[in-house]
């Protein structure tokens, strides 16, 4: 375990008898692995010994999915606690375009609010364009002294879990978590203090688990990088580097439980929500890609910090439920899965960038450029005589490549209608339905086959990632856990739509099924059920 967390664990830890029902828990807590596949989650789950081990030792949906297109982190967070798929919340992907956006850059994050900026400068977080309520907002919503604690790696994670009434939320940045401003508990600084003192000291390397080894292994990459053997060593004070490593999913956790216990979650008249976001897993997945010892490492890290925040929550007498998943899935980078007999596995044709497609369209029609905008939006220079001309050649151009398995525009992505059935028979025009909507999505939905890594050129921060309308990136486990939990695992698909109606079913709150797009899933076992 870190030595923040086990620090933690010192202070406040007290034994107190765990309760054995999951009916209405005082203290949701929802937990989010940023890039945990449920590849990822399955490959590794034999060797969990930790706080892993004990969540997938409940009510257990290996078979989860982020049903929509844009499997990205933003979008991904959006559905766990709202229940809405991203057609609904508004949050389509982490930028879009915003032709309207009162300023000079006209790409748009999805965590701020772009008629304002931030003292200093720079972005203003903010939910303001999620369009649905959190759990926690309809937590408040029945009874006002509910509260609601985010805290994430990403800001992006902290505000579209916590929502709009989020009483602190708390994001990394930095070397520091930073505050939404709400009145923030003075134990946070104490905290931020001692990550101060841990970035300060250097980090000897990790030493990898015997299991680990068959992952380390140096795999070269075009431009000269290898991936597949890092241990996480850091210099003295390097705060970037711990950012990017297991140890600021330590830190994270170590914020949150001591959250937890200043404001004394979970003890109050009404039941209290915590969120939190692990960003590690996905920076590691994007740096070093998932099959290396790298993701090996941070697996058993967070394992055991996972493990000491729950005993710190047991420490606490909570009567407690847990939820994990993941905002997206993620796949390895192509030059390892070829090693492992993926013969095609492949990175993006350059050819195919917006650029060289715009250009040869600009060529082709005697236009002048950019043709195209962020990802794939018609640039308002084009005139309106010859948008639909500008498309239709760009979606032909795209579509001869042997490397898009299709091309859709925003017409034939709006006339879907809504998918309703289980994500596992959606088809890929469903899939980018739900994660549409008019007048934020762009004009181009340009489908790259499964076997493509849509990263040309690989750079140091950047070998592998997710964002595509395939499994690898859709699927996520969707785990229950409360202390007495009796293990089971379920077969039948769910999504992570199906979260908040599920939490919400718990707590006795009432969502009418026209707000949401999941259902609740019964997880009391025996004759009880919280969906009634
Ligand atoms: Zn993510």
């Amino acid at each position: 375990m870190n030595k923040l967390l086990a620090l933690l664990v010192a202070i406040f830890a007290s034994a107190a008898p765990a309760t054995a029902a999951p009916a209405r828990p005082k203290l949701v807590v929802a937990i989010s692995v940023d890039q945990l596949s449920a590849d990822l989650f399955e490959q590794y789950r034999p060797h969990f010994t930790g706080g892993l081990k004990r969540i997938a030792g409940g009510v257990a949906y290996g078979n989860g999915y982020q049903a929509h297109a844009t499997t990205e982190t933003c979008p991904g967070h959006a559905t766990i606690l709202t229940g809405a798929h991203p057609a609904r919340s508004g949050i389509i992907a982490n930028h879009w375009i915003d032709f309207a956006a009162p300023r000079a850059d006209k790409q748009v994050y999805c965590a701020e609010d772009e008629r304002l900026s931030a003292p200093g400068g720079g972005a203003r977080i903010s939910p303001v364009h999620l369009r649905v309520p959190t759990l926690g907002d309809r937590m408040k919503r029945a009874d006002s002294r509910s509260r609601t604690v985010a805290v994430g790696g990403k800001d992006r994670s902290a505000v579209m879990m916590g929502g709009q009434a989020a009483d602190q939320a708390w994001w990394w940045s930095n070397g520091r978590f930073v505050s939404n401003g709400a009145s923030p508990a003075p134990v946070a600084e104490r905290v931020n203090q001692a990550i101060a003192a841990a970035i300060a000291r250097p980090r000897p390397p990790l030493v990898p688990p015997g299991f680990c080894g068959e992952r380390d292994r140096a795999i070269p990459l075009a431009g000269g990088n290898n991936v597949g053997t890092f241990r996480f060593a850091r210099a003295a004070g390097d705060a970037a580097a711990f950012g990017q490593s297991p140890e600021v999913d330590a830190a994270t956790l170590t914020m949150a439980a001591a959250l937890v216990q200043q404001l004394q979650l979970g003890r109050g008249p009404a039941p209290d929500l915590l969120a939190v976001g692990l960003a590690a897993s996905d920076f590691i997945g994007h740096r070093y890609g998932s099959g290396g010892v790298e993701m090996c490492l941070q697996l058993m890290s967070l394992d055991s910090d996972l493990g000491g925040f729950l005993r710190l929550l047991d420490g606490m007498g909570l009567d407690y439920l847990v939820v994990l998943t993941a905002d997206h899935g993620g796949r390895d980078i192509p030059e390892r899965r070829r090693l492992q007999g993926a013969a095609d596995a492949t990175r993006l044709d350059p050819a195919l960038t917006r650029e060289r497609i715009g250009d040869e369209v600009a060529r082709r029609l005697g236009l002048a450029g950019p043709i195209f905008v962020g990802n794939w939006y018609l640039a308002p220079t084009v005139p309106a005589s010859r948008r639909a001309e500008a498309l239709a050649l760009a979606g032909q151009l795209l579509g001869a490549h042997p490397q898009v398995h299709k091309v859709y525009d925003a017409a034939q992505v709006a006339a879907q209608p809504i998918p309703r059935t289980p994500p596992e028979s959606w088809s890929v025009l469903d899939r980018l339905r739900a994660s549409y909507v008019p007048g934020r999505s762009p004009d181009l939905f340009v489908v790259h086959q499964p076997n493509v890594t849509p990263i040309a050129n690989p750079t140091p921060t950047a070998v592998a990632t997710h964002g595509s309308v395939w499994d690898h990136d859709r699927r996520v486990p969707i785990l229950f856990w409360w202390p007495g939990a009796i293990p089971e695992q379920r077969s039948a698909s769910a999504m992570t739509v199906d979260i908040m109606p599920t939490l919400a079913g718990l707590l006795g709150l009432s969502v009418p099924p026209a707000e949401v797009d999941g259902r609740c899933l019964d997880i009391i076992p025996g004759a009880e059920s919280n969906c009634d």
